[in-house]
């Protein structure tokens, strides 16, 4: 589509106090269509006034909310639960358009997501606080938690619907107000579940939307009115994000990206690993956060593991992804492509062995659609900026250890801590290995071991900034404070005033 066309696109607008307003500052983004490559919609970039507003609306909407009892917002959970059950298939639609991904990972997406508002449902049974009786005498103490404010949430672009989802439904089921930054390259989810969180209930400018860039994103993060900033994207990003608003006064979690391993010892089940690699490497383009993008084949492992690896990396059926055989899609832009393309040629000249090679991949019908093939390296070497930094494509780099230790010091060393697997049939290596690694999340024969809703997900190292994993426990702390009170109802006897600490006698 050539750029004349533009102004008959439709946009996407932000939501402010419960409906879609239009986007004023004139600067739009484009949403492509990833299998196709044009242009589908664009997406209005707020100006500082715009993102302002959007904090106003939720402090004006907080009060009344977080004074609401815990029940009734639940029951407006309960209500969401139930819209997004009915417009389920809709919605993991939208996913595809968008994002690119296959139909049945968008049902997923949509499913990991939908898991957290069942959490969230479960809202006053979390927030039951303690109780002592007899702390003194005549003296009672109790403590609880009370939502924190305004929460803004900051989101990427690999899964629309679920991270924000990580974030919002525990947020707003805790009695705060919230302010969505979605992606600018698939926003129009956001709206889409602004207006099912309506049409469940919630009160108007309890939940908005700013669409945008860094503008809206830095007026969000200094905004001395928003409480606390959940972050997810890439490392630099998320180090920026944490750093401004911790300056700012804010409450931060900002998760980054990875670069996650799987070790494969000698006596693994090698159907299972290379079951396990292919889902894990290739399973949405490996625009995941929890992709393997790393095989670590310790001691004689190696050489079978890579050429059944690259036997089934050759068959993978690649296709747009409302092509129901399609087991994976096109990246989500075509400068993504060009940006994974660039480090499959650099792993080339880095002299890692390409043993699968998706470059050239065409998709006849849809030329112009952001496709590329099952790539897979070999003989990659610590150093390399292929096993350094994050690619986030369909793109497996085997390293080859010789031990056990050589293999934890390798995932150990590297600068990403998101997640990791191990797959062996020796308990004592597998235990050794959950003590030892400096990961956050960590799967034993499990190759994307991603938590469920009512525990936490998180990284350490740099894919990770802050103190608090998303959702499950850590989100429910992230999201309130503690309070702690204590009461003494004297009946006539004045004690008069005192001067000193209370002693033992
Ligand atoms: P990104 O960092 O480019 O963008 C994330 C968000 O930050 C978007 O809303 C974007 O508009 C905003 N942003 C981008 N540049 C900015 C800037 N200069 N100033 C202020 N805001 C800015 O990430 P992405 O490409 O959308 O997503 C992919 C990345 O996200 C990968 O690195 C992936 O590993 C990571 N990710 C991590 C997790 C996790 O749980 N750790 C989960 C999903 C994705």
């Amino acid at each position: 589509m050539g750029s004349s066309d533009q102004t008959m696109l439709a946009t996407v607008g932000h939501w402010v106090d419960g409906q879609e307003v239009p986007g004023t500052s004139g600067r739009l983004g484009d949403i492509f269509d990833p299998a196709t490559g044009e242009i589908a919609r664009q997406v209005a970039f707020a100006t500082v006034d715009e993102a302002s507003a959007a904090v106003a609306a939720a402090s004006r909407a907080l009060p009344q909310w977080a004074a609401t009892p815990s029940v009734r917002r639940a029951r407006v959970m309960f209500k969401f639960k139930e819209l997004i059950e009915r417009d389920f298939d809709a919605l993991a639609e939208l996913i595809v358009a968008e994002h690119g991904k296959i139909f049945s990972d968008a049902q997923g997406e949509l499913t990991r997501g939908l898991e957290v508002v069942e959490f969230a449902c479960g809202i006053s049974q979390l927030l039951k606080g303690e109780y002592s009786d007899q702390v003194g005498t005549g003296i009672d103490a109790y403590a609880f938690r009370q939502p924190v404010g305004v929460c803004v949430g900051i989101t990427p672009f690999n899964f629309p619907a679920m991270v924000p989802m990580w974030m919002f439904p525990v947020a707003i089921a805790c009695g705060n107000s919230f302010v969505l930054k979605p992606s600018e390259r698939d926003p129009s989810m956001a709206n889409r579940l602004a207006a099912l969180l309506k049409e469940a209930g919630l009160p108007d400018g309890v939940f908005n939307v700013v669409h945008g860039d860094k503008v809206a994103v830095d007026t969000l993060l200094t905004h001395p009115d928003v409480a606390a900033v959940s972050f997810v994207g890439s490392t630099p990003i998320a180090r920026y994000v944490h750093d401004t608003a911790s300056t700012h006064g804010k409450r931060v979690q900002a998760l980054g990206g990875a670069k996650n391993h799987l070790v494969v010892m000698p006596d693994a089940d090698l159907d299972q690993a290379v079951d396990a690699l292919i889902g894990a490497a290739y399973g949405s383009a490996g625009e995941r956060c929890m992709a393997i993008s790393v095989a670590v084949a310790v001691g004689g492992v190696a050489d079978a593991l890579v050429g059944r690896v690259a036997e089934r990396a050759q068959g993978i059926k690649v296709a747009p992804g409302m092509d129901r055989r399609a087991e994976m899609g096109p990246l989500v832009t075509r400068a993504h492509l060009e940006k994974v393309r660039g480090y499959v040629d650099l792993g080339v000249d880095e002299g890692a062995k390409l043993r699968v090679d998706g470059r050239g991949l065409k998709i006849a019908g849809n030329e112009n659609g952001f496709f590329i093939g099952p790539c897979l390296f070999d003989e990659v070497k610590p150093g390399m900026r292929i096993y350094n930094e994050e690619i986030f494509g369909p793109v497996l780099s085997v390293v080859r250890a010789e031990s056990f230790d050589e293999a934890l010091a390798l995932v150990n060393a590297h600068e990403f801590g998101n997640g990791c697997s191990i797959y062996t049939r020796d308990g004592d290596a597998a235990r050794e290995f959950v003590s030892r690694v400096q990961i956050g999340m960590v799967g034993v024969n499990v190759p994307i071991p991603v938590p469920m809703a009512f525990h936490s997900f998180g990284g350490w190292k740099h894919s990770l900034f802050g103190d608090h994993h998303m959702h499950g426990p850590e989100g429910v702390r992230f999201y309130t404070r503690y309070k702690a009170v204590t009461t003494r109802w004297p009946t006539g006897i004045r004690a008069g005033a005192e001067f000193v600490m209370p002693t033992m006698k």
